[in-house]
This record gives C-alpha cells, structure tokens and sequence, in this order.
C-alpha cells in the first residue's frame, strides 16, 4: 500500500511584481480652438470633438516610430 505523501513545495518564491501606476489618468483635455480656451472637446475613440460647435479633431493614434539610420 503505497503511501503517497504530498511533498508540499512550500519553499517557493514567489515574486509579485507590483506595477505602480498611479491612479492619476493623464488626461490631456483638449481645448476647442474655435471656441478658444475653457471650452473643452470630448474625447471619442480616435477623435475629438466640440459639443460647443462640432469641431472634430483626429487624433492619430498609431504613431509608427521609424528611424531610418542609415549610417
Ligand atoms: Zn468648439
């Protein structure tokens, strides 16, 4: 009759790498430059736009860094 006995690996490191990110949303609100400062556009998926007088402003999100050096 076998006895199995659990050989509980208990000397296990475990290292939690906690990623501090602050609460803070870094949100860059964008002013309308038509209706100028204090007028403030809503921020969609990849635009933004004024609800004051609809002024749509794309924003590129893709921002492919290529660095062609050529030496
Ligand atoms: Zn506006």
């Amino acid at each position: 009759m076998p006895s199995k006995e659990k050989s509980a690996a208990a000397e296990v490191s475990i290292y939690k790498f906690y990623k501090v990110e602050d609460d803070k949303l870094i949100r860059s609100r964008r002013e309308c430059p038509r209706c100028g400062r204090g007028v403030f556009m809503a921020e969609h998926k990849n635009r933004n736009t004024c609800g004051k007088c609809g002024f749509t402003e794309f924003r590129r999100s893709d921002e492919s860094k290529k660095q062609t050096s050529k030496s």
